[in-house]
């Protein structure tokens, strides 16, 4: 049998059937950097990987910090407190905004989202939630009440309500928040899975003092967009201080699952606090902490997201000269390395990601939006790299037959 045909018998049919119409027949087995090869010695440019490769595959300072710390410790005995994960949650500390002073770590970015959500609704007695349209903070079952296109089709909906804010509409917030029954804002800064959509910085500024007001938490969810996504170390933590900022994706280096919440110790405190109220098997280990810091070390340096807005401009600019006036095309957007190429349908979107494929450029989609696509090159790329992966992108774009962006959205 076949790798694809193994696939399908592991994972089921619809996903060996988008390997093999990908033309992706041999699995994955090596990634350095910007790049991903496979056991036929094909290689791919990776700038796609849902966000979490930002530092690229494997970085030579999260793949020696991992095989030092291996030969010392791997998760945590979960009795004795661990070095490694205080040593990583102390950096988070220095690098969030003044105020949060506490973190509790967690796998997944879904599963932090679902531990700020228990936060908040132990701290203000709340269970009501409200997030922004065009949401989306993972698949966990609160993470997916959060979720807005996916709140609806939640096979698991929560009993208390998820209001939705649309972003700039201040006088629903005010109104959906003025009963005082909301334990948190969820807000991601820039919506990625909705289609990469920057929110407004004033109307961020203007919800927190919305959520000062009437005693609601508010939550930032920088799984995507922090730690130096778009060019900046958060999207909007520093300008506008939440009393949670989530962190994720970027946070394991590539090479670990780990996520955290940064937390206001003064505003959350109480039986949020309780260590086992927040308690993991895994999250909180010693090879996490230890790239998480190694990660947030690489972030602080000098040049670092300096580098990020410079290739994420080039990039933009490039796709703008190359695509700007394709017919198949609506929109080249986004910040940093997050970028939004909005096609005329979901349609030339998939076409478009089948055929960068096949010419050696892995891109993803936007989960909420499929009619963008997702191009997010790591910040360790070289500017030949970049240059050869938005040639190739504009070259699977010119692929796809053109009377194909008169279908409807
Ligand atoms: N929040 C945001 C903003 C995300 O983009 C994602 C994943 O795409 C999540 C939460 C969920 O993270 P994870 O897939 O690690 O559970």
């Amino acid at each position: 049998m076949g790798f694809v045909e193994r696939y399908g018998a592991a994972f089921g049919r619809s996903k060996a059937l988008l390997l093999r119409m990908s033309g992706l027949l041999a699995a994955e087995q090596e990634a350095q950097g910007a790049w991903i090869t496979d056991t036929d010695g094909r290689r791919w440019l990776d700038f796609g990987s849902f966000g979490v490769h930002l530092i690229g595959h494997r970085h030579p300072a999260t793949v020696a910090a991992a095989r030092d710390q291996l030969a010392h410790m791997g998760l945590s005995g979960k009795v004795l407190g661990n070095a490694e994960a205080t040593r990583c949650a102390e950096a988070l500390i220095d690098i969030a905004p003044p105020g949060l002073d506490q973190v509790a770590f967690a796998n997944t970015g879904a599963e932090a989202v679902e531990m700020a959500m228990k936060m908040a609704a132990l701290s203000t007695g709340r269970t009501e939630f409200a997030a922004l349209r065009g949401s989306y903070h993972g698949k966990t079952a609160g993470a997916l009440h959060l979720s807005d296109t996916y709140a609806v089709r939640s096979p698991v909906p929560l009993a208390a309500p998820a209001h939705f804010l649309e972003p700039g509409d201040l006088d629903q917030a005010r109104r959906v928040l003025a009963a005082g029954t909301v334990a948190a804002v969820f807000a991601e800064p820039v919506r990625g899975e909705g289609g990469v959509l920057p929110v407004d910085p004033d109307y961020l500024t203007a919800l927190r003092e919305l959520c000062r007001k009437t005693g609601t938490l508010l939550a930032l969810d920088e799984i995507q967009t922090g730690l130096g996504r778009c060019g900046r170390r958060w999207r909007s933590a520093d300008d506008c201080p939440p009393d949670l900022l989530l962190v994720g994706k970027a946070l394991g280096g590539g090479l670990v699952p780990m996520a955290a919440v940064v937390y206001s110790g003064t505003r959350i405190g109480g039986a949020a606090g309780d260590p086992v109220v927040l308690a993991s098997s895994f999250a909180g280990g010693a090879l996490a902490g230890r790239v998480g810091a190694a990660v947030v070390q690489l972030v602080r340096e000098d040049g670092f997201l300096d580098d990020v807005r410079r290739l994420g401009e080039a990039a933009r600019k490039g796709l703008g000269e190359l695509l700007g006036a394709d017919p198949r095309i609506r929109d080249i957007r986004g910040e940093g390395l997050m970028i939004g190429l909005e096609t005329a349908s979901p349609g030339i979107a998939g076409q478009i990601l089948l055929e960068a494929a096949k010419r050696g450029v892995l891109l993803s989609f936007c989960l909420s939006a499929p009619q963008v696509l997702r191009v997010y090159p790591p910040a360790v790329i070289g500017q030949d790299d970049l240059d050869r992966g938005l040639e190739t992108i504009a070259a699977a774009v010119a692929a796809v037959p053109n009377a194909l962006s008169a279908q409807p959205n």
